[in-house]
């Protein structure tokens, strides 16, 4: 069956994640990887389904499995984020709910454990759409969050993969593995209510306070009941100049296009660019899809009518 569901078997639910895209190749996962990445996609996966299978709402599905795979150190998001340059974690993040088309966004905050779960409060206990550096870090711990040290989120490979960008300065601030990391979710629910909500540590090595796409409602994240949910992975300053997200829900609504051209043209436009990644996408329609421009996107997705993936490749169904 193509990606696309048809229209006669609409489900109940849909969920698609991502958990980075990149250079993921067979023969560069090691099987402890490939087995550990997986395991999460997995975890994230039944996160999420198990809200949306008891009626839950698309916006609590997608921060359950967002707030999964940021406990997963597998992924560029909270435990297991990249290091800046100065060796320390700062994390973005971006949750919006379809159906009243409000948003909430963190970026370069150091201590939240789950910054999905910040970005939902910034959504509905604050006028703002976006916090960002102490001040974020001061609302969380205001709004009783879990707080930890910002040494909770390091992990030695992302210190090998800093020393290694050190070391080299002709790799520039592309991801020394060229790999992204970043997670997301996007999903529907049994109302017909959309959501997306992403999450990351940005790119290796970044400084001067650098934010990507991921937290930028419009460009990294997007949802809206009249076209669709979107979260994207990649080179984020490209993603912010083609206002990815957003740019997909516009050719939806007013072009009419499916899920997957939409997603499809709008991610060739990004590569025009210069720009490498990867989205999810699904609608009030329950339709589902995804697209990327690299060799792999880590994603998954699952549905009401008991289809369940898992695949890395670019060549996995
Ligand atoms: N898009 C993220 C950023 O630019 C990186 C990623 O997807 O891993 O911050």
């Amino acid at each position: 069956m193509p990606l696309s569901a048809h229209a006669q078997d609409k489900p109940r639910w849909t969920l698609v994640i991502h958990g980075g895209a990149g250079i993921i190749e067979k023969d560069k996962l090691t099987p402890e990887q490939e087995a550990g990445v997986r395991a999460g996609l997995e975890a994230a996966l039944t996160a999420g389904s198990t809200v949306l299978d008891q009626g839950g709402a698309a916006l609590d599905a997608v921060e359950a499995a967002v707030r999964v795979l940021e406990d997963d150190p597998h992924f560029n998001a909270g435990r297991g984020a990249v290091f800046t340059w100065d060796g320390r974690n700062e994390l973005d993040a971006a949750i919006m709910d379809g159906a009243t088309r409000k948003a909430g966004a963190v970026a370069g905050t150091t201590m939240t454990r789950h910054p999905v779960a910040l970005a939902r409060k910034v959504m509905e206990e604050s006028p703002h759409v976006m916090l960002s550096g102490p001040g974020a870090d001061q609302f969380s711990r205001e709004q009783g969050l879990e707080q930890v040290d910002n040494g909770w989120f390091a992990t030695p490979e992302r210190r090998r993969q800093l020393e290694k960008m050190k070391a080299n300065d002709k790799l520039g601030w592309f991801d020394v593995d060229l790999k992204y990391g970043t997670v997301g979710a996007v999903a529907m629910d049994a109302n017909g209510h959309v959501a997306a909500a992403t999450s990351t540590g940005g790119l290796t090595g970044k400084r001067w306070g650098r934010i990507g796409d991921t937290p930028l409602i419009g460009a990294g994240t997007y949802a809206d009941d009249r076209s669709c949910a979107v979260s994207a992975t990649g080179a984020g300053e490209f993603f912010i100049r083609t206002g990815v997200a957003h740019e997909i829900c516009a050719r939806v609504r007013f072009k009419g296009e499916s899920l997957k051209t939409a997603a499809d043209v709008v991610m060739a436009e990004t590569k025009a660019l210069g720009g490498t990644g990867g989205v999810i996408v699904t609608d009030p329609g329950g339709e589902m899809a995804w697209s990327f421009n690299t060799p792999g996107m880590y994603r998954g997705r699952a549905s009401s009518n008991g289809e369940r993936i898992v695949a890395f490749y670019g060549d996995d169904k």
